[in-house]
């Protein structure tokens, strides 16, 4: 079972609340009262949220010689989105309510209200239409005319855009397969019934790996990508009581897909998917083949013989697998008799690694504290901190943005050239001489 706290229905409000009043979440346009399932980042959560996608990209990318990496248009041709299936199929049952005239997906009611007959928002029974397809794609038009011919869609999802690279890509970088082209991008989706925070949102970023294999390696390529994504989360500092797998059964399925697997994380408001693994089979580039009529086969050298790639792919979103981030570290505890919040974040996804303070504001002090403080930027992002409030309000500041160390400047600096580290999740605290700080941090937070 996952943590018992983080089930709490109270639980998503404190960490809403944290992330609004520590820069890490605010709702977007919010002075004109917001613009709902639409979220802005705040100094720290771009930082947060930017190491989470750096991370994920290293592991794709960097650590590897079989991906490499690709920054597609959002905007593609109306025909991509036709080859794919999404103009005719992209689409959730709708449902409204002649009461209250709220709308719903059809698939959710029940699970919302407790009943498929009652309307989630105003509780009445028998006000709901019968469902209409709604299809979840925003349309925009090229050129000065707002007209049929200049129709464009905001991508749904980053992977239409590496699938008619694909060609691009093999033949520029000279790639044998089996071989992946990786992506982080924004997708947007008009979504019925978005909420959650920034679970389901309107316009987030996908983080998607296209893997491409001879069609005989299907199932051996599908179980190791299982295991690397699953791997990836906990060697993130993600508790494996959190994560839980969810495969989809033959009517679950999509169309294109010969099996998917979702990982699942304990959200506070339930169980639900974080990310995707699906093995498409050789549907993608088959579609755009017959669509576009370009040869999108592979010529395979080594045996002599030419196929349509099969694919497999990983598919999550960083918004919502910061979320989960955020869930798993979330933790309070009492220290002496006081609530202390922290964010028990992994060192690589903390957005700030070291906070500077002068114990006093005293002139000495600040300059020495300053000059630790330029010494340890090149670890990461760092702050200095000698706003009000004693180090122990200072030091719980820190811990609610999950910095793991704290750097005390004390009037013994002066004399021994040493400084106080004080670490978030033990909260020990050691002397260290000022001229191996930033070894030593650079060391632990590698
Ligand atoms: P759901 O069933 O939750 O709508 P999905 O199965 O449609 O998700 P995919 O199309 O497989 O999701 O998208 C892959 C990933 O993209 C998801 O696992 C999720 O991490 C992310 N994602 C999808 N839709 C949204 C959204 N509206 N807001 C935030 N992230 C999203």
């Amino acid at each position: 079972m996952a943590n018992p706290k983080s089930d709490s229905p109270d639980r998503m409000q404190e960490i809403i609340s944290l992330c609004k009043r520590r820069g890490y979440i605010f709702p977007s346009s919010e002075i004109y009262g917001g613009l709902n399932a639409v979220w802005d980042y705040g100094p720290l959560g771009v930082e947060f949220k930017n190491n989470v996608k750096r991370a994920w990209w290293d592991a794709m990318t960097r650590m590897r010689d079989d991906i490499v990496g690709l920054d597609a248009s959002i905007l593609m041709a109306r025909r991509v989105w036709q080859a794919s299936g999404h103009e005719s199929a992209f689409t959730d049952p709708l449902v409204d309510c002649t009461n209250c005239k709220n709308r719903f997906r059809a698939d959710q009611v029940e699970e919302m209200s407790g009943d498929p007959n009652v309307c989630p928002s105003c509780g009445m029974r028998g006000t709901l239409t019968a469902p209409r397809q709604f299809n979840l794609m925003f349309k925009t038009y090229m050129g000065p005319v707002e007209e049929e011919a200049g129709l464009v869609y905001l991508r749904p999802e980053t992977a239409q855009g590496i699938y008619v690279n694909f060609q691009n890509v093999q033949t520029s970088m000279r790639k044998r397969i089996p071989f992946g082209i990786a992506q982080i991008g924004k997708a947007f989706r008009n979504e019925i019934s978005p909420g959650n925070f920034i679970y389901r949102m309107r316009e987030f970023e996908q983080m998607e790996l296209q893997f491409f294999i001879p069609p005989e390696d299907e199932e051996r390529w599908y179980q190791y990508w299982r295991t690397q994504r699953w791997q990836w989360y906990l060697g993130l500092g993600m508790k494996p009581e959190s994560l839980q797998w969810h495969e989809h059964d033959k009517d679950e399925l999509a169309h294109y897909a010969r099996a998917a697997v979702d990982i699942y994380y304990h959200f506070p408001f339930g169980w639900k998917e974080m990310e995707g693994v699906h093995d498409r089979t050789d549907f993608d580039l088959r579609r755009h083949a017959e669509f576009s009529g370009k040869d999108l086969t592979y010529f395979d050298d080594l045996n002599n013989r030419r196929y349509v790639p099969f694919i497999i792919e990983t598919s999550g979103g960083p918004d919502r697998i910061s979320l989960a981030f955020l869930c798993d570290a979330y933790d309070e505890e009492e220290v002496n008799g006081e609530k202390r919040v922290v964010l028990r974040l992994h060192k690589k996804l903390a957005p700030v690694k070291a906070a500077v303070m002068p114990l006093s504001k005293k002139e000495e002090l600040v300059a020495l504290a300053h000059q630790v403080h330029d010494e340890i930027r090149p670890v990461g992002l760092t702050q200095y901190d000698e706003t009000g409030g004693n180090i122990g309000k200072r030091y719980r500041r820190q811990d609610e943005i999950g910095t793991p160390y704290c750097i005390t400047v004390d009037f013994d600096s002066l004399e021994d050239k040493q400084v106080t580290i004080r670490e978030r999740d033990s909260m020990t605290q050691r002397r260290v001489p000022i001229a191996e700080l930033r070894g030593l941090l650079a060391a632990e937070l590698a």
